[in-house]
């Protein structure tokens, strides 16, 4: 079958065709690959079309698709079972190796997605601090839970709008939003809401507009301002947890955040996601403490196997980060100098081994800056990429990934892909 075939079947059963909307292409106009396998730096279509993959499953696929590690472990956890709704000898390891590998967290919950982390962590601020209202960023995303399906935009003094239909207003209203890299905005929200704020919620790196990094002063700003004003600091590390180091960016940036976020890469593929702070805030959590919390497949043994298995491996291979962030500049670099060639206007963004071209000629360090990209421009890029078998994220504001699988060669290989493609823009 081909995907074509496979997607007017699927668009008759899943809403859009898909379970995850960014995947239906729509963005970029066109009908997406169904993926039959993939492997290293590659993903194989069912109609046995291979590409060279930036999306990496959108970050967790670090090590490269279908690792012999993770693969090993997770088919010997098989073995024994898929699930037993009891504490097993995995999920103390994993825990023991997360508080080992990251400053400042003494416990941790596993649930079973980054949105569940980033919600539960929301509640357990709210829970320890007695205060109703959380501050997140616009263009910052932390999975779909109601109250962070807010979008603020033209009036963040006067509390939240939804941007998805379903998420109650009196919800909505407890969310402020500030701009990214902007401290006085925030220093300002804080202010008009003195000692109700119980959190200010943030990805350290902006990875869901685009790759945007925070200013010098923006994470320490933000963490003075929370000790001034009682508030817990978040840092969502769905994406940049074991993707920036094995110390995510409390130890890239040398902040201390209150509570820590995970989810992708800590799954290597299996649908986890992680909460972790210190031992006094994690006993607030139920069953020591008042804040409620469950979940039946939580700390699953399979997903615990694949994660235990890419963490050991990233421990035991601190040069997998040198291989990656240097790859990312050489391809950011090589973009940068393909665009020029083109006479493409195109700013790229890069930090670690996440980056982003947007299809812009100003340097882009703000929300505002990253919407004046020219995504019908993206979109047609996007599909000349394709055609040269290199499979990007089908959206302008998403993050390119590197794994440890991508090779100089791939990156040369893509480099003048993108300057046939850029140079082939209307
Ligand atoms: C992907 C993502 C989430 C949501 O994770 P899911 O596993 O998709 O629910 C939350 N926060 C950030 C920063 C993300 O990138």
């Amino acid at each position: 079958m081909t995907s074509q075939q496979l997607f007017d079947q699927a668009v008759q059963v899943l809403p859009g065709g898909v379970n995850s909307p960014v995947r239906a292409f729509r963005a970029v106009n066109l009908v997406p690959q169904f993926i039959q396998r993939a492997q290293g730096a590659r993903v194989c279509d069912v109609e046995g079309r291979e590409y060279l993959d930036y999306v990496c499953s959108w970050g967790p696929m670090i090590l490269g698709h279908n690792h012999p590690a993770i693969r090993e472990a997770v088919e010997q956890a098989v073995k024994d079972g898929l699930s037993f709704g009891a504490p097993t000898q995995r999920e103390v390891e994993m825990a023991q190796l997360m508080v080992e590998l990251v400053p400042h967290i003494e416990m941790v919950r596993m649930v079973n997605s980054g949105t569940e982390a980033v919600m539960s962590a929301v509640r357990l601020a709210r829970g320890a601090t007695g205060r109703d209202k959380i501050l997140k960023f616009e263009g910052c995303y932390h999975g779909h839970s109601d109250c962070l399906l807010v979008n603020a935009g033209s009036s963040a003094l006067a509390g939240g709008y939804p941007s998805s239909a379903g998420v109650p207003a009196d919800v909505a209203r407890h969310t402020l939003t500030a701009q990214f890299n902007d401290l006085a905005g925030v220093e300002a929200l804080l202010e008009a809401y003195p000692g109700q704020v119980a959190c200010v919620l943030v990805e350290p790196v902006a990875a869901n507009m685009g790759v945007i990094p925070p200013a010098p002063d923006f994470l320490p700003g933000l963490r003075r301002l929370c000790d001034r004003h009682g508030a817990l600091l978040i840092f969502d590390e769905v994406i940049t947890g074991f993707r920036l180091g094995l110390g995510g960016a409390q130890d890239y940036f040398g902040v201390r955040a209150d509570i820590v976020t995970f989810g992708k890469i800590i799954g290597g593929g299996m649908p986890v996601g992680a909460y972790c702070a210190s031992r006094a805030l994690m006993e607030q959590v139920a069953p020591c403490g008042a804040v409620y919390q469950a979940g039946t497949l939580s700390g699953n043994p399979v997903a615990m196997a694949a994660g235990l298995a890419q963490l050991r491996w990233l421990r035991d291979h601190p040069e997998v980060y040198s291989h990656i962030d240097r790859l990312a500049a050489l391809l950011a670099e090589g973009l940068e100098g393909a665009a020029e060639r083109a006479g493409a206007a195109v700013s790229v963004n890069r930090i670690g081994s996440l980056l982003a071209p947007f299809f812009t000629p100003s340097p882009v360090s703000a929300f505002v800056d990253a919407k004046g990209s020219d995504v019908g421009k993206y979109a047609q890029y996007f599909a000349n990429m394709l055609d040269r078998d290199i499979y990007l994220a089908p959206a302008q504001f998403e993050a390119m990934f590197l794994s440890a699988a991508h090779s100089e060669e791939d990156v040369a290989r893509t480099i003048s892909a993108a300057e046939e493609s850029l140079a082939g823009l209307s």
